[in-house]
């Protein structure tokens, strides 16, 4: 028997409540919707927890479980977000997430630096490599203000705490690192990065990016303020263990991240945007290209999202819409034997914009897959299929059988 091709297309924080502002339907249900309602039509639908019922989970982690893995190997955010701007990390690397900030020598006026765009790049170029003691730092931009730091050296930990005063403390001194436990790799790890703050600020104060964003009234970049620090530990690169070729496509650095820690190719472009106007016809021809190589392949689209952070049910429709029209590109182009998953990281109701432990809809449909009787993708309906209620591990691991790459259990 052949092996089949996957794509899984993954709206982030697809899942959502009925909505006052939409007649009470969900967005899902209140959007027009017709490949994803085809695909539910022909295949396999049902309700999928990330973990477990009621437990809210990240984008992180979302990925994690969504990319093949058990929710242990969660590496930490920092790691995750070192690896989403390309950072190669290794084995006790210590990584954290940073915002760029302004500071006056006793008090941090901004935290995000006046959320400045552009410069960063040279600026971080400053701090790359910098060495204290027995310890190298990485230092890279990421979006807007925020950037990430790697430490790497023999005896680091990642219990220390965060320097950065955290909103709304601008106007306040940033926090010094302490250590979190009483072990010296803590103490050591605190007082190394301690001095590296310092040093970054003499750097950066008379950075010609700086003096240029003075001279213009901007805020200066001068500081960093860190905080999420994570030990890299290696997480099962599962396409080797098992056999099967994976790329994912995504415009966010956290999925990207979290790819690249995984072992499989991660693939992004300028016009991913990360909101609606992202390009979806450009998703969809780069999924069909990677799946001529690939066994598998994972496209992701972040506005769905966005808008239930933003408490925007109507924008959440139109989002789910742009997903609807990326999907639409790609079935007509499909290879035989292809199997079309549908899913999502997490839920996000627009009610609470925030993420929340609510299941979300799945359909798995292709070649081989049994249609049950649901003839549209949305929370209500398809929690009458036939996949019932699984877990993210559960369902990825349902397609990863179809590569045939799961291993036998017993003779
Ligand atoms: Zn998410």
């Amino acid at each position: 028997m052949m092996k089949k091709k996957i794509i899984v297309a993954i709206a982030d924080g697809l899942g959502d409540r009925p909505n006052r502002e939409l007649g009470n339907l969900t967005p899902l249900q209140y959007a027009t919707t017709p490949h994803l309602d085809f695909l539910a039509a022909k295949g396999s639908t049902g309700l999928m927890d990330p973990i477990a019922p009621g437990i809210t989970v990240g984008t992180d982690m979302g990925h994690i479980v969504l990319f093949g893995h058990d929710s242990t190997k969660y590496p930490g955010r920092g790691p995750i977000e070192a690896a989403g701007v390309g950072l190669d990390l290794i084995e006790g690397d210590i990584a954290f997430r940073c915002n760029f900030a302004t500071y006056d020598g006793s008090v941090i006026i901004d935290r995000r630096a006046g959320r400045i765009r552009k410069g960063t790049e040279d600026l971080a170029k400053a701090l790359n490599n910098m060495q204290i003691d027995d310890v190298v730092f990485k230092f890279k931009e990421a979006t807007e203000h925020r950037a990430v730091l790697v430490m790497r050296g023999e005896g680091l930990s990642a219990q220390v705490s965060d320097s950065d005063p955290k909103a709304p403390n601008d106007g306040k001194p940033y926090n010094e690192v302490y250590p979190l436990d009483d072990t010296p790799e803590a103490k050591k790890t605190a007082d190394i990065l301690n001095k590296f703050l310092q040093k970054a600020y003499c750097q950066l104060k008379y950075h010609p990016v700086n003096i240029d964003r003075v001279a213009q009234g901007n805020l200066a970049a001068n500081f960093i303020i860190t905080r999420g620090a994570g030990r890299m530990t290696q997480i099962p690169h599962l396409g080797d263990e098992l056999g099967f070729s994976c790329s994912v496509i995504a415009g966010e650095d956290t999925v990207l991240g979290v790819a690249r820690l995984s072992g499989y190719t991660a693939i992004q472009h300028k016009n991913f945007t990360g909101n609606v106007d992202t390009d979806v016809a450009l998703k969809a021809k780069l999924a069909l290209r990677e799946l001529e190589t690939n066994d598998i392949v994972f496209v992701h689209m972040k506005a769905t999202d966005v808008k239930g952070h933003d408490n925007d049910p109507k924008g959440k429709a139109v989002a789910i819409e742009k997903f609807d029209e990326m999907v639409g590109y790609i079935l007509p182009h499909l290879p035989q034997d292809a199997i079309v998953a549908l899913c999502a990281d997490h839920s996000t109701p627009c009610e609470k914009g925030e993420h929340s432990g609510e299941p979300v809809p799945v359909v798995m449909s292709g070649a081989g897959i049994l249609a049950d009787s649901v003839q549209t993708y949305d929370e209500e309906a398809c929690g009458k299929g036939r996949l019932n209620r699984l877990t993210g591990h559960q369902f990825i691991w349902s397609l990863l059988d179809y590569l045939e790459v799961v291993p036998k259990q017993g003779n």
